[in-house]
């Protein structure tokens, strides 16, 4: 194909105008970013590019959008509208003004439920806006799998579609009225021809030449635009001249809101929209149907969707075989499953009537029955169960991208959208395609509507650039001949952009230049997407072109797993180490940040408790592995030791969280360590911080002398000074020492132990009555135990967590070595090696295999559990004889601590709990309780961490009944949870085996 540039727009990389950042700063109240590293953060998406903007506003109001588009009008400034980022195709990188909408301008405004309409700031989330809409008994249906993260404004951007757009349509059917700020500064609610009567002079006179191009342009409309639901591609043109298989508005009447949706932020800033809402459907069910190939899944869907379903998607072998790979998606995927199929659909049938859905189950049953498919159908009645399902393909991309190497599946064909007839071939004849090209891609999602998501798996840094474009160009020549579209759901951006003329032909495009200039005449709003775009293969675009460099650098921890190189066909990975990093694989597990947002969710599980304080992107998952990717890439001055990291990564209280949750696996508390080790190597630590990394030596003299220790909470004027000589802040109470420490007073061990106590430093100093509560529970479970305890004359055992937090690594290798040298013994014995307080105890499990301990340390791991761990495993081995009888309190409110969240180590101890008889348990939805070791004690931390904690946790525990037991496995949650109710109601929260002890008979 000629690429068909008109006029190509050029991306210059350059410094600030200082004329702008002073003329904003002077008109705007919202926060402004000109720094390099704040430039960086915002220069990707989840596409492949990246261009640094010129600079970052992040608006607290109408006003200041107001008061910025005056500035870049009159400056010729580029304005780039931006909602989560979460663009597949490069829609929110270039060089202009980045206005993000997400922090302030995010209100659900009004309701009308009788008109099934709310009207929206464009920064509201889908899933915020859905859970407002709950309790009203209806949704807003366009469920994009971001939905934990995408904005209002955003999916209208990009006109986005959901699983369930066969039943509800794309945002196109969906968006009633958008109130708009046009870049000359004139606003107007963009709706259905009526309404713009009311609009001014200059918006009736653009309506007027806008339909003169829809008359003028009737016959190429009818020609050019594809009849498919899913075509998002260009401006929505049809809107004069109806082309889609759902029609936008029911009479066919023209809505020029319809015509902003899919503008990409090119035509005009959003400043609300009103939302089409439907009835939240009552009964659902899912039937999974299980296919020997892949082409009889595709073959089927056309059959399917007639037996209307509201969804009916597609997830193949290579997804299946990911999912199985992942604990979490395991057991989920597992139940759905008959026998070892090639592909699965997902078929969904929704109605008010509750027997209405099984009855259409039995429908699909017999229908694959008719098709020599008999016994293929796995039904999914549960709701429980059915989301977990939906929540593993939501979780399809991100699954995907979970690949290590250079080679990841790359997104510019991944939503052409075929007529269902030509689905099977279409996939058949691509995948020969990509085989072919040397690659392979994995198929998923809407079957439905023929809208395939497909990413060939391409290395950019090498030759992925010209793969990419012979891929393109011949899966567009299908697309033509199935008489598809292009794009079918993510949008144009940078990536497809150059295709519009392609799909829609000059006439089209020259009328698409036409509406542009109408509303943009000096064509400021987000250039170079839908009209005038560059080349998708410019690699001065690329966010890693060819010749990307990383800075040579030597980690203190082991990341060779991540330095691997991967091959496109056989799916196999190389050794570690070889994958030629130059930061000896630091730089690659950075690197696995693939900038989809998902860090910004904010309703459930850990991830990203700083997010969620501040919902600043320096202060995300994303935002701080695009910090460090720039750093080691040579973009940031200092690396990692420079200030833009140390200050990105300031408020992250390494919970772990993005470990476990970030779908490819980003550990941040890791990178965490990494940082701080070589900023301390090159500024030293500060005098706060040696204090705590070395508190496990001075816990011996706290606990000899445990009352002059104590003073600080008891003289006058002590916590002040504390604050003013340390930066521990006054208002935070300290752990009481006692001198009474396990290591003294736990008696003689059992010969021959099958378990070792391991009492961390604050167990053993702080709370020994813990420990001595675990070893009564061991011992009545018929144990034989021994505390673990260091050689005669040496300082008590540690785990050497608080100098692994410190960056100290030297002396936490030391620590470490110490433990495994006392441990190594009983490990050798085939003894359980048991613990009390998460951090240290997970460490064993965690940093210590990245710490160059030796074999050792492997077999260490896998002897290491936290004590419900170990009860649990035991109890589900038949192994486990514990006496308990009922106690006094009827529930408990447990707190989960974040790294027993990340390790997956909370379930045991809520199944423990429940043995207790009559015992309900509640766990609380709570991210990371804020105390985060000595974060919560620091001064300038104190309010983000009092934040974190009243998000739920302190919350539900003031709602919790007085005789509810309040359980929490972290000593720092503990602390928290007590200082956080002090006052009227104070609450003092208790270690689980305290409350397994209990209830001992
Ligand atoms: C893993 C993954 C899964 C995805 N799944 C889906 C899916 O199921 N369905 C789907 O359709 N998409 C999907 N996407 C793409 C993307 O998430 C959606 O398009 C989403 O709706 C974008 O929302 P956002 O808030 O991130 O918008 P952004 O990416 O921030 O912006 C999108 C566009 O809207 C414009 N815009 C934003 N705010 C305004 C405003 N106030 N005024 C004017 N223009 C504005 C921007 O300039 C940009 O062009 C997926 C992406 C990823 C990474
Ligand atoms: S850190 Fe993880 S969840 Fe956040 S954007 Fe990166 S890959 Fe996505
Ligand atoms: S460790 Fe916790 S605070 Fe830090 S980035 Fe990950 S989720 Fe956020």
């Amino acid at each position: 194909m000629n690429a068909p540039l008109t006029q190509p727009l050029q991306f210059v990389p350059g410094g600030v105008d200082p004329a702008l950042a002073t003329r904003l700063r002077s008109a705007v109240r919202g926060e402004l970013y000109f720094d390099r590293a704040s430039r960086g953060r915002y220069a990707t998406d989840a596409s492949i590019y990246q261009v640094d903007p010129i600079g970052v506003l992040v608006p607290r109001d109408d006003a200041d959008v107001a008061a910025a588009l005056d500035v870049c009008r009159e400056l010729g400034v580029p304005v780039l509208p931006r909602g989560a980022g979460s663009s597949q195709c490069g829609q929110t990188v270039g060089h202009a003004l980045v206005i993000d909408h997400t922090k302030h301008l995010n209100r659900v405004l009004q309701f009308e439920p009788d008109e099934l309409q709310v009207t929206v700031e464009p920064g509201v989330v889908l899933d915020q806006l859905n859970a407002w809409l709950r309790p009203h008994g209806v949704w807003f249906a366009v469920d994009v799998s971001t939905s934990a993260q995408a904005t209002l404004g955003g999916m209208a951007g990009n006109n986005s579609c959901g699983s369930r757009s066969i039943a509800y349509g794309n945002m196109v059917h969906n968006v009633h009225a958008i109130d708009a700020r046009l870049i000359d500064g004139t606003t107007a609610s963009f709706g259905p021809e009526a309404q713009m009567q009311e609009a001014p002079a200059r918006v009736r006179e653009l309506a007027a030449q806008l339909r003169a191009i829809g008359q003028r342009e009737r016959d190429a409309i009818a020609e050019r635009v594809p009849r498919v639901l899913r075509r998002v591609g260009g401006y929505n043109i049809d809107v004069f001249n109806p082309q889609s298989v759902r029609p936008y508005t029911r009479d066919g009447s023209v809505n020029y809101a319809h015509l902003l949706v899919g503008s990409e932020g090119t035509l005009a800033w959003t400043r609300a929209l009103t939302l089409d809402v439907v009835p939240l459907p009552r009964h659902r069910a899912l039937g999974v149907v299980n296919f020997p190939t892949l082409y009889r899944a595709m073959e089927s869907a056309r059959d399917i969707v007639t037996l209307t379903p509201t969804a009916v998607e597609l997830v193949d072998r290579t997804m299946i075989d990911l999912a199985r790979a992942n604990p979490a998606f395991r057991p989920v995927i597992e139940a759905a499953l008959i026998g070892a199929p090639d592909a699965i659909l997902l078929v969904e049938f929704c109605s008010d009537a509750a027997d209405e859905p099984r009855r259409r189950l039995d429908d699909l049953t017999a229908l694959m029955g008719d098709r020599g498919l008999p016994g293929t159908v796995v039904p999914l009645i549960e709701p429980a169960a059915q989301k977990a399902l939906w929540d593993v393909r939501k979780a399809g991309l991100n699954i995907m991208m979970s690949m290590r190497g250079d080679g990841k599946p790359v997104s510019f064909i991944e939503d052409c959208a075929v007529p269902l007839e030509h689905l099977a071939d279409y996939v058949e004849r691509l995948t020969e395609v990509f085989r072919r090209h040397g690659t392979r891609g994995t198929w998923y999602a809407h079957a439905s509507v023929g809208t395939l998501h497909v990413r060939p798996i391409l290395d950019m840094r090498r030759d992925g650039a010209a793969k990419m474009r012979a891929i393109a160009e011949e899966a567009s020549a299908l697309v033509r001949a199935y008489k598809g579209a292009y794009s079918g759901e993510h949008g144009d951006g940078l990536v497809r952009s150059e295709w519009v003329e392609w799909q829609f032909g000059p006439r089209l495009t020259r009328a698409f230049e036409a509406i542009k200039a109408l509303f943009d005449p000096a064509g400021l709003m987000n250039p170079g997407k839908i009209v005038r775009p560059p080349r998708m293969d410019d690699a001065t675009l690329f966010r890693f072109p060819p010749g990307y460099r990383v800075t040579p650098l030597t980690p203190a921890l082991d990341w060779s797993a991540y330095d691997v190189q991967n091959d496109a066909l056989t799916e196999t990975l190389s050794a570690p180490g070889s994958g030629g990093d130059a930061a000896h694989g630091l730089a690659k597990a950075v690197e696995m940040c693939n900038n989809n947002g998902h860090c910004r969710k904010f309703d459930a599980g850990t991830m990203c408790p700083s997010y969620r304080v501040t919902r600043d992107e320096i202060h995300l998952t994303r935002g701080r592995a695009n910090t460090l990717r720039l750093a080691l890439s040579g973009g940031l001055e200092g690396d990692l030791a420079g200030d833009a990291v140390h200050t990105a990564l300031e408020l992250c209280v390494s919970c772990k969280g993005c470990r476990r949750e970030c779908p490819t696996g980003v550990d941040m508390a890791k990178f965490k360590i990494e940082a701080r080790h070589r900023r301390q190597a090159t500024h030293g630590l500060a005098l706060r911080d040696r204090v705590v990394a070395s508190l496990p030596r001075w816990a011996a003299w706290a606990a000899r002398m445990p009352g002059l220790f104590n003073l600080r909470d008891r003289l006058p004027g002590a916590a002040a000074l504390t604050e003013r000589v340390l930066g521990i802040d006054a208002r935070r109470s300290l752990p009481r020492w006692r001198s009474d420490t396990l290591l003294r007073t736990a008696g003689a061990d059992d010969a021959d132990p099958s378990v070792v106590l391991f009492a961390d430093t604050f167990t053993n100093a702080l709370e020994p009555e813990n420990a001595h509560d675990a070893l009564r529970v061991l011992r009545a479970a018929g144990y034989r135990v021994a505390v673990a305890r260091a050689p005669a004359g040496e300082a008590p055992l540690c785990c050497g967590r608080t100098w692994l937090t410190a960056g100290s690594l030297d002396t936490a290798r030391r620590e470490a070595q110490r433990l495994l040298d006392a441990l190594a013994p009983h490990v050798a014995r085939g003894a359980a090696i048991v613990g009390l307080e998460p951090s240290c105890l997970l460490s064993l499990r965690d940093e210590f295999l990245v710490m160059g301990l030796g074999e050792r340390a492997d077999a260490l791991a896998q002897r290491a559990f936290l004590i419900e761990e170990f009860l649990d495993a035991e109890r589900r081995g038949g192994r486990l004889a514990l006496p308990l009888r009922a106690l006094p309190h009827s529930r408990a409110l447990l707190h989960g601590h974040c790294h027993q969240k990340a390790f997956d180590a909370l379930k045991p101890v809520r199944a423990m709990l429940q043995e207790i008889p009559g015992l309900a348990v509640d766990v609380v939805d709570s991210s990371c309780c804020g105390m985060a070791g000595a974060f919560g004690y620091e001064a300038e931390h104190y309010d983000t961490s009092l934040a974190m904690a009243e998000l739920t946790l302190l919350p539900a525990v003031r709602a919790a009944s007085r005789d509810t037991l309040i359980v929490a496995g972290g000593t720092s949650c503990r602390h928290q949870i007590a200082d956080g109710t002090r006052g009227t109601n104070p609450r003092a929260a208790l270690h689980p085996v305290r409350v397994l002890a209990s209830a001992l008979q």
